[in-house]
């Protein structure tokens, strides 16, 4: 019993963005970020950060540049690496902060690999299955402005989206329902941020709105701005 309050105590508490490329996962992960108590962590990030001209370097790129995702084993050890060093540095406090993830985890085995480090507060997804056409739009405005060669392709870009809907859909899918909440990406970033900032505050109206808990905003919940359903 002692052995085991011990190992949950080292959990680390973790809200889960979830969403296709181009959907603004990144911007509200920034967001969030400066919220005091909330520290954001870009899987992708981690992986520009290190030398590109390394091994680890050459790797990410050979597979990122055909938009496939890097093997599971290496993503996750460089995240752990990442993520003692910031414990290290002050920058993540465990026993104070709540780490905002994004990009990880991104298939099944991923998930499985970090569940022991991990208690999972909220999963939330930022959905645009509606129009994916404006996620490739986004994207190859981002490859002018940030000069990534992985968004500059449309072939990779729609297997990028691809990869999501299969491998990385399954993994939201697997969190409890009560821990979940969608997003509708297709809003300004403000009002996507006030609708992750309520789903993640758990303050959507269930049976009132006649809408489930985990898609009460997508559809619109009278909350959180939207339409009342007829
Ligand atoms: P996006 O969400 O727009 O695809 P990211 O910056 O999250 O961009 O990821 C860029 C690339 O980095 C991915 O296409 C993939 O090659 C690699 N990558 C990032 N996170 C992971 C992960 N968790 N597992 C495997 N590969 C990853």
């Amino acid at each position: 019993m002692r052995q085991r309050r011990q190992k949950m105590a080292k959990k680390i508490k973790v809200i889960l963005l979830f969403g296709a490329p181009g959907c603004g996962k990144g911007t509200q992960g920034r967001m969030l970020g400066m919220l005091p108590g909330y520290v954001h962590l870009a899987c992708g990030d981690v992986f520009r950060g290190i030398d590109q001209r390394s091994e680890l370097g050459r790797i990410f790129s050979e597979y990122s540049t055909k938009g496939l995702l890097v093997p599971d084993e290496f993503t996750v050890r460089l995240w752990r690496e990442h993520l003692n060093d910031m414990v290290a540095t002050g920058r993540f406090k465990p026993d104070r902060d709540v780490l905002v993830l994004d990009g990880i985890p991104r298939n099944m085995q991923q998930a499985k690999l970090l569940k022991p480090f991990m208690q999972v507060i909220r999963a939330v997804e930022i959905r645009t299955d509606r129009d994916p056409e404006q996620l490739v739009a986004r994207l190859r405005s981002r490859a002018l402005k940030e000069g990534r060669a992985d968004d500059a392709q449309e072939g990779i870009i729609r297997r990028r989206l691809e990869v999501y809907e299969k491998e990385t859909t399954p993994v939201v899918g697997s969190y409890p329902k009560g821990i979940r909440a969608e997003v509708n990406g297709l809003q300004s970033p403000m009002e996507v941020a006030r609708d992750i900032v309520c789903g993640i505050l758990g303050c959507m109206l269930p049976s009132e709105a006649g809408c489930r808990r985990t898609d009460a905003i997508w559809r619109g919940c009278p909350r959180s701005g939207g339409k009342k359903k007829a």
